[in-house]
């Protein structure tokens, strides 16, 4: 196992530790609903991307389509 050959201080410790602070996403707001979602990402609301669908809802499908069979 590799031993460190140095004794980190508290000062270089922390120093490193300064970059590992994690930063807050930047949401923006849908266009169609708008909910807050991620930017460049299809809004997980409504399915829709730069003002048109291009995910269908779970619930706006209909599952049971008797006329099909
Ligand atoms: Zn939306």
């Amino acid at each position: 196992m590799a031993v460190p050959r140095n004794k980190v201080t508290r000062s270089r410790r922390n120093n490193r530790r300064s970059h590992d602070a994690l930063v807050p996403g930047n949401p923006a707001e849908c266009a169609n609903c708008g909910e807050l979602k991620r930017p460049h990402h299809v809004c997980s609301a409504c399915g829709h991307y730069d003002d048109r669908e291009v995910v269908a809802l779970a619930d706006e499908i209909d599952l049971d389509e008797d006329d099909a069979a």
